[in-house]
């Protein structure tokens, strides 16, 4: 449930001025309003699960984003039910929208959404109803640009040095050809970002979140609680921990989803049982700002 300095679950993804949401708990236009984004042209709304603290803030999103024009429409992404509850919520509200709404569902694991450079997975989780995670990955990145090499190859500094980055051949000033593995290093990865949220925690988690720049996922509850976890199909923070660390190369796991029992001094005890498992450990609050850096 919300409380008077923690609204309910949300995550706004910003890449490449596009953005995404994972999400929309009650109350999440308040604070993507604070922000200062142009959130009312957000692209993508994935939704995890259709359990009221992940879809109550919809409506309120939907209404507001009818302030702007845009051209482009707006994709909700989620399990079975979510149309429905779209479609309703539209009908019953008497909603206005200036824009269009294309409410794409699956049921199967997989590519729910493909963008420019990026593809979004869904893999599915185990709650109480049917719940997925997400994973956003870009395509591989050309390797680094070695200047001093294209000269040698005969390619001065110009246009085609753009070329020769953008993975292309071009021809030499002695009309040689040169391709791009003579000047680029080795492909590098792009960022991986995931999304987990309302499950048990088990091994397959692990294997799909894996190389992650940054994992947000579910701690709601400390150690000693681990049972009521389980048995409401929840995860702990230290679980959460333990499949950052069985995944390999996550380099940030970001708690999110705390029970309303923590009050935000009570969360370092969260915090801290997680750090003992996975050092890279931090807590999510409210409109807290992760930067995701390209490793290479
Ligand atoms: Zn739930
Ligand atoms: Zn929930």
């Amino acid at each position: 449930m919300p409380l008077p300095n923690r609204h309910l679950t949300s995550v706004l993804l910003r890449r490449e001025g596009e953005l995404f949401l994972f999400d929309a708990g009650e109350g999440t236009q308040v604070s993507l309003r604070a922000l200062n984004l142009r959130w009312k042209k957000i692209s993508v709304i994935f939704i995890s699960h259709t359990h009221a603290d992940h879809v109550t803030g919809i409506p309120g999103l939907l209404m507001l984003s009818s302030q702007v024009d845009r051209d482009d429409p707006l994709y909700i992404v989620g399990p079975p039910r979510i149309a429905e509850y779209i479609d309703s919520s539209r009908r019953v509200l008497d909603m206005y929208l200036n824009y269009e709404i294309v409410v794409q569902e699956f049921t199967a694991p997989g590519v729910v959404y493909q963008g420019d450079g990026f593809r979004v997975r869904a893999f599915p989780l185990r709650h109480s109803k049917p719940c997925f995670g997400y994973v956003l990955e870009e395509d591989m990145r050309p390797g680094e640009f070695y200047p001093q090499k294209a000269i040698e190859a005969g390619v001065p500094r110009g246009h085609l040095w753009a070329q020769l980055q953008a993975g292309k051949t071009v021809e030499a000033k002695d009309g040689s050809i040169v391709i791009p593995d003579q000047v680029l290093g080795p492909p590098r990865h792009g960022r991986k970002f995931s999304f987990v949220t309302d499950t048990l925690a088990f091994p397959d988690i692990a294997d799909e979140v894996t190389g992650s720049d940054l994992f947000v996922c579910e701690g709601m509850f400390e150690e000693a609680l681990s049972e009521d976890a389980r048995t409401k199909k929840h995860m702990t923070a230290q679980q959460a921990a333990h499949i950052a660390a069985a995944a390999g190369g996550i380099r940030k796991l970001a708690l999110i989803h705390y029970s309303p029992r923590y009050t935000y001094h009570d969360l370092k005890l969260l915090l801290k049982e997680a750090q003992i498992v996975f050092p890279h450990t931090v807590l999510s609050h409210d409109r807290v700002l992760f930067p995701i850096e390209y490793r290479d």
